[in-house]
């Protein structure tokens, strides 16, 4: 018997049809006489619909409240599940992020989960219920409703898995497993059996949405098992349990492994930042402090940053990226802030696109990057900004371009699966 946490996302919540599927699944798993707890997401489509109600209702929304409304959508699905799985004669009952609770921090829109009480939980699941859990919602210390930012169940089901020390976290979405790039661009792209947390923490944090970034931080923290595969299999799919998805791996389990170790492991695009640029802030020490201080203790996080030659004498441009979603508030701070810090004309884009490149390969290889603008520079894609880690290249490019360089690299960088 082994212990095993269970998280569906929105795809494969949206209907009651899909629903019943999830149920199947989940009783399957029972069967094979494992104890199961079920992390889920809001319906396809529903989380999105909320945002723009709160936006709609007032462009600079109060976290607090956008939280009230968007934590709804967890909640319908959970007790949905729940009945699903009654009706096919199995114990289930939900627990909704302020009963179990799951402890966060009031950064309310992107909580940190900072505990969750398992005692419960594991005596209910102990006695054959399947719990089924709300992934995204949790509970701040003065008792009101967060969420985990968006893609938050991920981290949900594996910080359910750590507390309760499951033996494997599944995370069933509509694709078998991680990619070397996002399938639904790249047809060609090539299905990874293992990938190591480093990797996938990295491929991420840049964009591959199939996990949010801190799920995969905190399983490598809490050495969780985490395999991704599909919901999308009828009963005679090969079961879970034989690992048919990606597993994400340690770099001893990869290096043990007789998988070929590829310079790139995959390119990821991100199309959810905006470029934001002051022109003409005085050249001189503190300057760029004051424009960045305001927006990390607003929770803003600031990707590239370019400081560009000075024009004119003793002036220079500050253009950086940011989170789509934060941009109204970040325009907004800075305007507040424009006498104190002395720039000309605030100029921001969000028809930008950030592509990197990402493999532990690259540490002991030269050229990635160079074969990175070679290859965008021959399809005449321009580059707005770069940056760069010890594993990963990103490039800023213009929104409308990205497929074809997502496409041209995946080529460039050998990954092509074989027609
Ligand atoms: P869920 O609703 O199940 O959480 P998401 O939409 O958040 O699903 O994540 C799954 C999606 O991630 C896939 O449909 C796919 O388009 C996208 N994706 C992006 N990069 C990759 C990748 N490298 N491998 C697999 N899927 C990827
Ligand atoms: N429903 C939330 C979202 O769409 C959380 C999740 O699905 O992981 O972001
Ligand atoms: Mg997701």
């Amino acid at each position: 018997m082994a212990r095993i946490v269970m998280k569906f996302g929105g795809t494969s919540m949206a209907g009651t049809e899909r629903i019943r599927r999830v149920a199947g699944i989940v009783k399957r798993q029972q069967e094979a006489g494992h104890e199961v707890a079920v992390v889920v997401s809001a319906m396809a489509g529903e989380t999105d619909r909320m945002v723009n109600f709160c936006r709609e209702a007032n462009a600079l929304y109060d976290p607090a409240e956008y939280d009230v409304v968007v934590a709804s959508g967890e909640q319908v699905t959970s007790g949905l599940l729940a009945l699903t799985l009654q009706a096919m004669g199995c114990k289930a009952r939900s627990w909704l992020g302020w009963q179990l609770p799951v402890h966060t921090n009031n950064a309310h829109a992107k909580a940190r989960i900072e505990s969750i009480d398992s005692d419960g939980l594991l005596a209910s699941m102990a006695a054959g219920e399947i719990a089924v859990i709300p992934g995204f919602q949790g509970l701040e210390p003065s008792g009101r409703v967060t969420t985990l930012g968006r893609g938050g169940s991920d981290t949900s089901a594996v910080a359910v898995a750590a507390a309760i020390e499951a033996d494997r976290c599944d995370i069933y979405t509509d694709v078998d497993g991680v990619y070397t790039t996002d399938p639904r661009i790249v047809a060609k792209a090539r299905k990874l059996p293992l990938v190591t947390y480093e990797e996938m923490l990295e491929l991420a944090s840049v964009g591959s949405k199939v996990l949010q970034t801190r799920s995969v931080s905190l399983a490598m923290k809490e050495g969780v098992r985490v395999q991704v595969l599909s919901s999308f299999i009828d009963e005679n799919a090969p079961a879970a349990d034989t690992l048919p998805g990606t597993m994400i791996v340690s770099d001893e389990e990869l290096e043990e492994s007789d998988m070929e170790r590829q310079l790139i492991t995959g390119i990821a695009a991100d199309k959810n930042e905006a470029k934001v640029t002051l022109t003409r802030v005085p050249d001189k020490p503190g300057a760029v402090a004051a424009i960045f201080t305001p927006l990390a203790e607003a929770n803003i996080n600031v990707d590239m940053i370019i400081q560009n030659v000075a024009k004119e004498k003793g002036e220079t441009d500050v253009t950086f990226t940011a989170p789509q979603a934060d941009l109204a508030r970040t325009l907004a701070m800075l305007e507040e802030r424009k006498d104190a810090i002395g720039f000309y004309r605030l100029i921001s884009d969000d028809k930008v696109a950030k592509i990197s490149v990402v493999g532990v390969g690259m540490r002991s290889h030269a050229g990635v990057a160079s074969t990175m603008f070679k290859t965008l520079a021959d399809r005449g894609i321009n580059i707005l900004a770069i940056s760069t880690s010890e594993i990963k290249v990103s490039v800023l490019i213009d929104a409308d371009e990205t497929e074809l360089a997502v496409r041209v690299l995946h080529t460039a960088y050998g990954l092509d699966a074989a027609a």
